[in-house]
């Protein structure tokens, strides 16, 4: 290496054991590892010896990097683009209640302890029971890691090759249901890595009772009725319902199944085509399968609910140990199905007038008026209701100021349409109004100052 003549600056440049011993370091030690500490030191004399602070700017800016870093590098975004189930922006986001559980199950939790006996108890009790009685039409209920898990443990335990049976059986489902959700995640793809054999029926736009009826054969392990979330099949279509394939699986013997996706537990006037749990269960389904962040509006997680003697069977199975819910998730769904409406069912109803009415008064607050309102349709986005326009309203910004809220602190995230930037307050609590405007405000600085 090249000497540093002694009048270059660099040379002015902190030492890392003086850095290392600054009282704020030593005490931002405590809450982040030294690996971190020591890569943090590092990258900011990196940036004097590169010249682009000067020496005399590393104590100050190391300071501040440690006091403005967060323990992980998820940053909460405010979603404006009325988008309410934002596969992107982690789905449901969770209630008061679910919030505050998470924290109380965050140390040690009386997860699979019975603090009266003290005696070993069954994991996950108080989530079954507030689905049990959120969904009556359950006898029984297990939690596991997310909705492709469940699907994966219930095709495994019904017909994939096993201690049981030493060749696949098959899992009947109807050619228009075998779909790719987010991601290029297919569906028949996860059941076929699981050893199970997929006997497709019917056509893509109709398949008949009589499709199934044929197929079922002394190989068949279930029927497995798939609610297709993201896209609709119309005009000369067919589909057999979930009463009518009850009827054929009870004669025949073989359990059928379910995998509804959003996780609407009870009709819902606002998403009239959408499945719900409680419907599906009543109308002879033996179980079903949804995921817990999408119109449920919890965590991540895996629901299925059904007869006693499936979900037993289920639970048994040695797979179901492998995609068992965390005791964070089973804390947050219950909190959720107890607690008072989660947020994804108050975005879902948000009233269309008022939402107007709410983007006026806040147009105003940010300099503007009511021409800047526009109509402006949410979505339920990648929970269900596909296709289903939720109408709505969102103030219109100058397109520029779209990526300026983007890394801004908080995040906003909005939608880029027509030239404008939109902000779609459907997704954003009333409470977080006023750091809205802060963002919204510190975006047009920043792009002022660029344009000049
Ligand atoms: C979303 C979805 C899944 C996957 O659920 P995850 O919780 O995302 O794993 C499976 N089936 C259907 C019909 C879905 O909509």
């Amino acid at each position: 290496m090249p000497a540093v003549p002694a009048d270059d600056p660099r040379r002015r440049i902190p030492r890392t054991d003086h850095l290392l011993g600054l009282p704020e370091v030593q005490a931002a030690a405590g809450s982040m590892s030294r690996g971190v500490v020591a890569s943090l030191v590092r990258a900011v004399q990196d940036r004097a010896r590169q010249g682009q602070i000067p020496p005399e700017q590393v104590e100050p800016e190391l300071l501040a990097t440690l006091a403005a870093r967060a323990p992980a590098s998820l940053r909460p975004v405010l979603n404006a683009t009325g988008v309410i189930v934002h596969t992107n922006l982690g789905r449901a986001p969770l209630s008061e209640a679910a919030r505050r559980a998470l924290l109380d199950a965050a140390g040690y939790a009386d997860v699979e302890f019975d603090l009266a006996t003290g005696a070993r108890s069954r994991r996950g009790v108080g989530a079954r029971a507030a689905l049990l009685a959120a969904c009556p039409g359950a006898q029984d209920a297990l939690v596991v890691n997310n909705g492709a898990a469940a699907l994966v443990l219930a095709t495994t335990a019904l017909a994939a090759p096993g201690p049981t049976s030493d060749r696949p059986r098959e899992v009947i489902v109807a050619r228009g249901e075998l779909i790719e959700i987010g991601a290029g995640f297919r569906l028949p793809d996860l059941i076929a890595s699981t050893g199970a054999r997929l006997r497709e029926v019917g056509t893509t736009n109709r398949t008949h009772l009589a499709d199934y009826a044929e197929a079922i054969g002394p190989n068949t392990a279930c029927v497995l009725k798939i609610h297709a979330s993201n896209y609709r099949i119309t005009g000369f279509t067919a589909e057999a319902s979930i009463a009518e394939l009850h009827g054929l699986c009870a004669d025949a013997g073989i359990p059928l199944l379910a995998d509804l996706g959003s996780g609407l537990l009870r009709p819902d006037p606002t998403l009239p085509d959408e499945p719900d749990l409680e419907t599906a269960l009543r109308a002879g389904a033996d179980a079903v399968i949804a995921s817990g962040d999408k119109l449920l509006g919890g965590p991540q997680a895996g629901l299925l609910l059904g007869t006693t003697e499936l979900i037993a069977r289920l639970s048994r199975h040695p797979l179901a140990r492998a995609v068992r819910a965390d005791k964070l998730a089973l804390a947050a769904l219950e909190a959720t199905l107890s607690g008072a409406d989660a947020p994804v069912a108050r975005f879902l109803h948000t009233d269309a007038p008022a939402l107007r009415a709410r983007t006026e008064a806040f147009a105003a607050r940010a300099g503007l008026g009511a021409d800047a309102v526009v109509a402006h349709d949410g979505r339920v986005g990648g929970g269900g209701g596909a296709e289903v326009p939720l109408p709505g309203w969102a103030l219109a910004l100058p397109e520029q100021l779209a990526g300026a809220l983007r890394i801004g602190s908080p995040a906003v995230v909005a939608t880029v349409r027509d030239g404008a930037c939109l902000i779609d307050l459907r997704c954003i609590e009333e409470s977080d109004e006023d750091t809205l405007l802060g963002a919204i405000e510190a975006a047009r600085d920043a792009v002022s100052r660029d344009a000049s």
